[in-house]
């Protein structure tokens, strides 16, 4: 029987609802069976990042000519930098039966709705907006520029909710993971996803 294909799971929301905090908190648990796709990026390194773990860093250049090779699933400029998601780490993956989880911004997610619809998307929504100016501010690490700007995206993001089949409010890191596992649980066991492996089996492929 061949091996079912892994499912893709889109992580997106708005900047500064925490995206990172919840996918970091999702694989230091111990039984987290999908695998991170490490995304590209232009920007510079911050403090404490390490090259090839939470991002691989390039220049501007390489990351242009990886966008003309194709060498990327979808690739989206973000307060003035490129961010992008390496292809065939997550191709392969896929067709090794393994589940890819993307955490990204919204440009990308949609993307990605458009090449790969039967992706799992799950929109992680901010309790409300005027908490996720506190915690931009509170990160301490950007300007009131960036901050100003990444509140005009956050407002347009959050429009975007209907573009997802979930939407996961980030109350409390701890709750957010568990819903997110949840989702994907129930997902693998959709009739659509079953119904395929089904008939896929019957036909002794
Ligand atoms: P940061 O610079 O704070 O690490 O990330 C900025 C934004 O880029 C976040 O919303 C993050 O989710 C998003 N991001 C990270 N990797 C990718 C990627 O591969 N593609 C896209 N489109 N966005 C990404």
């Amino acid at each position: 029987m061949r091996k079912e294909r892994g499912l893709l799971i889109v992580l997106s929301g708005p900047s500064g609802v925490g995206k990172g905090t919840v996918r970091k908190e999702l694989f230091s648990q111990p039984n987290t069976n999908y695998e991170y796709s490490i995304s590209m990026t232009t920007r510079q390194p911050r403090e404490g990042e390490v090259d090839g773990v939470d991002y691989f860093f390039k220049s501007r250049e390489a990351f242009e000519a990886l966008i003309e090779e194709g060498g990327l699933l979808e690739h989206a400029e973000f307060v003035g930098n490129y961010y992008g998601t390496p292809l065939t780490y997550v191709n392969e993956t896929l067709d090794a039966g393994r589940d890819v989880f993307l955490e990204i911004e919204v440009q990308g997610a949609a993307q990605i709705r458009e090449k790969a619809p039967d992706a799992l998307f799950i929109f992680l929504a901010p309790p409300s907006i005027s908490e996720l100016r506190d915690r931009l501010v509170g990160r301490g690490t950007e300007t009131e520029e960036v901050i100003a700007k990444r509140i005009a995206t956050a407002n347009e993001e959050v429009e975007m909710m209907n573009l997802y089949d979930y939407v996961v409010e980030n109350d409390e890191v701890q709750n957010a993971c568990e819903r997110i596992n949840a989702i994907i649980m129930a997902e693998h066991c959709r009739r659509e996803r079953v119904e395929k492996r089904y008939l896929s089996m019957l036909k002794g492929e």
